[in-house]
């Protein structure tokens, strides 16, 4: 039986090489996403994946969600906690729903998900987890407290619940991204990208394929010795 996969953000940018990679390698695959519509249509055409609206940051759609994809598709065997956004500003120009969204819906999500899956992955004796973190959670970056502390937050979050998860066969890793080309990263000002790809030793932007590899890598039933890991792809921009 193929094991079922959530991809949280999982229709749009690196979320949707993730789910088409795993589709590709044979899992059932749930993508979810928040609002674009038009974006999650065209995609579940494109690639025949069922898609799942629902607001990550908030538990009670999250617990209603995993539900329904159990009933559709199967006990959910992988998550993987993609979904993100940024709202960028130095702290003192930050406003309290700045700060708030981002870490609920960055950091909080991957409570909300977690929390929904693990009592089954325990009773099953298989998880796999992976959370999507950044080199910006890693190395701080100027106009992002929010989000770094999110990212960074994630990193403690994956190597505390891999301990919790270890003797249950159910791993918990982390992917930290280096600068992606996603309509995320598109979004930053020419000038200021131009400035960032010119520190990446690899002399380009990563593709969102190159994050769903590393994906692959940590949800196979033989990776259950890799727990509690960050796996920086990064170009070499940061080492850490
Ligand atoms: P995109 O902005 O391209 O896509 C974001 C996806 O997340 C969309 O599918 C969006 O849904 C979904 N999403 C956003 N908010 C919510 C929510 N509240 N509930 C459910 N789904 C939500 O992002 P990227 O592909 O660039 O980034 C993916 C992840 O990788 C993020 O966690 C990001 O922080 C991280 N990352 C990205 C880097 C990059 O360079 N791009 C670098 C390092 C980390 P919808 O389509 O409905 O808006």
């Amino acid at each position: 039986m193929a094991r079922v996969a959530v991809v949280t953000g999982g229709t749009r940018g690196i979320g949707e090489a993730i789910s088409v990679a795993l589709k590709k390698a044979g899992y059932k695959v749930a993508a979810n996403y928040a609002g674009n519509d038009a974006a999650a249509q065209a995609f579940a055409q494109k690639y025949g994946i069922p898609v799942y609206k629902f607001d990550v940051s908030d538990f009670k759609q999250c617990q209603d969600a995993i539900q329904k994809i159990a009933q559709e598709l199967g006990p959910v065997d992988i998550v993987v906690n993609n979904a993100g956004i940024t709202r960028d500003g130095t702290l003192h120009k930050m406003t309290p729903e700045m700060w708030g969204q981002v870490v609920a819906t960055n950091l909080g999500s991957c409570f909300n998900m977690c929390r929904c899956v693990i009592d089954g992955m325990r009773e099953r004796s298989f998880g796999r987890i992976v959370n999507i973190g950044s080199i910006n959670g890693q190395a701080g970056q100027y106009g992002q407290v929010n989000y770094a502390a999110a990212k960074s937050g994630i990193h403690g979050f994956t190597k505390a619940l891999a301990q919790e998860g270890a003797a249950k066969n159910v791993t918990v890793n982390a992917i930290a991204p280096g600068y992606i080309d996603t309509d995320m990263v598109r979004a930053v000002p020419p000038q200021v990208l131009e400035k960032i790809v010119a520190k990446i030793p690899v002399g380009r932007l990563g593709r969102a394929e190159e994050i769903a590899r590393g994906v692959l890598f940590l949800v196979a039933d033989d990776a259950g010795f890799i727990t509690g890991s960050t796996l920086s792809i990064n170009g070499g921009q940061h080492m850490y």
